[in-house]
C-alpha cells in the first residue's frame, strides 16, 4: 500500500468519475512544509500561526511573523497556502496577552473577537501577511466569525494596513484572497449572505460540532454527542456548499473530519471543493477518492440529508463504499 501511495505523491486527485479535488495539509510552523511535501499536499489548507504567538514571553515582532509566512509561501512554491490569522483563547492560552479568566471560555472573548478589539495585536500581524504576500500563492482567513460586521471590520482593517505598506512602496500581491473559518452555526446558516463578500469559506469542524451540538469538544462525558455524521452537520456542510457554489467561491474544509475516510465520501458527494488534513492522511485520501464516484454520491445526497441519525448516515456511507 505505501507504494501505491508513493505514485500518487506527485498527482493531482482525481475522482473516479474524473472530478478534480484539492488536498491540503494542516500545518502549526514552517517546518512542518517538508512534511506537507512528502505526503503530496497540493496546498495548505490551515497554517494556524497560534504557534508563533505560543510558549514566549512575548508578542512576535511583525519581521519574525513576515519571516515565518514568507518561508511558508516560498516553501509552497506557488501552492495555495491559506493562512489563519491569530485564533486565541477557548482551548489556546496564551499567557502575557492579559485575556480574561472567563466561566465559557470557547464561548468568549477569542480569535476574530479579541484581534478586532486589540489592533495593536492584529494590524502587525496583517501587516506581516500582507508583506509575505510577494513570496507565493497567499490567501488570509479570519477565524471564528460570527457576522458579517466581524468580517467586514477585519476585511476593512486588512485593506487600511494594505494601502498603507502601498504608500510606502512595499510590494504586496493583488490576488489574495481573503475568506473565513465556518465554525459557528450562525454563520454556516447565513452562508449565502457572506457567500457574496468573502472569496472562499473554509468549514472549521471541530468547533462547529461543538457548537451545534452544544458538546464541549475537550469534555468526555459528553463526547458521544460529538458527532462529525449527524444530520445536523451534514446539512450545515451542505448549506455552506450550495452558498458559495451559487456565489462561484470554493469551500474547504479544515477540520479532523475532512480527513476522515468515512466522511471523505459524504464530503466528496456534497460538493466540497478542497481537503484540508494532517499531512499523513493525503495520500491515503487521494487513493480512497480515485476510487470514488462523485456523480454517485452525490445522488445519494437528499437522502443522507433528510436522515434521522448518525448513526444510520455511517451505516449507509458504509455500505455503499464498500
Ligand atoms: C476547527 O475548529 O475545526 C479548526 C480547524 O480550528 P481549531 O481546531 O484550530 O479550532
Ligand atoms: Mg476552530
Amino acid at each position: 500500500q505505501q507504494e501505491e501511495w508513493g505514485k500518487l505523491k506527485d498527482e493531482p486527485t482525481f475522482s473516479k468519475d474524473g472530478e478534480q479535488v484539492e488536498l491540503a495539509a494542516n500545518i502549526g510552523t514552517p517546518a512542518d512544509v517538508e512534511g506537507v511535501l512528502n505526503n503530496g499536499g497540493e496546498g495548505v489548507g490551515l497554517y494556524r500561526t497560534e504557534f508563533l504567538y505560543m510558549g514566549k514571553s512575548e508578542l512576535p515582532s511583525e519581521d519574525e511573523q513576515f519571516e515565518a509566512y514568507k518561508s511558508v509561501l516560498e516553501q509552497m512554491n506557488g501552492k495555495p497556502v491559506v493562512v489563519r490569522t491569530l485564533d486565541v483563547g477557548g482551548d489556546k492560552e496564551i499567557n502575557y496577552l492579559d485575556m480574561p479568566k472567563e466561566l465559557n471560555p470557547f464561548l468568549g472573548f477569542r480569535a476574530i473577537r479579541f484581534c478586532l478589539e486589540n489592533e495593536d495585536v492584529f494590524r502587525p500581524q496583517l501587516r506581516a501577511l500582507l508583506r509575505s504576500s510577494a513570496y507565493g500563492n497567499l490567501k488570509i482567513m479570519f477565524p471564528m466569525i460570527a457576522t458579517l460586521e466581524e468580517f467586514r471590520q477585519a476585511k476593512g482593517l486588512l485593506m487600511e494596513e494594505k494601502e498603507a505598506l502601498v504608500a510606502d512602496g512595499v510590494k504586496v500581491s493583488d490576488d489574495i484572497e481573503v475568506g473565513i473559518m465556518v465554525e459557528i452555526p450562525s454563520t454556516a446558516v447565513t452562508a449565502r449572505q457572506f457567500a457574496k463578500e468573502v472569496d472562499f469559506f473554509s468549514i472549521g469542524t471541530n468547533d462547529l460540532i461543538q457548537y451545534t451540538m452544544a458538546a464541549d469538544r475537550m469534555n468526555e462525558q459528553v463526547s458521544y454527542l460529538y458527532q462529525p455524521y449527524h444530520p445536523a452537520i451534514l446539512n450545515l456542510v451542505n448549506n455552506v456548499i450550495e452558498a458559495a457554489h451559487k456565489e462561484g467561491k470554493w469551500v474547504g474544509m479544515c477540520g479532523e473530519m475532512a480527513g476522515d475516510p468515512i466522511a471523505i465520501p459524504i464530503l466528496l458527494g456534497l460538493g466540497l471543493d478542497e481537503f484540508s488534513m494532517s499531512a499523513t492522511s493525503i495520500l491515503p485520501a487521494r487513493t480512497q477518492i480515485r476510487d470514488l464516484s462523485k456523480k454517485d454520491l452525490a445522488a445519494y445526497k437528499d437522502k443522507l440529508l433528510s436522515m434521522d441519525t448518525a448513526e444510520e448516515v455511517e451505516a449507509f456511507i458504509k455500505e455503499k463504499t464498500e
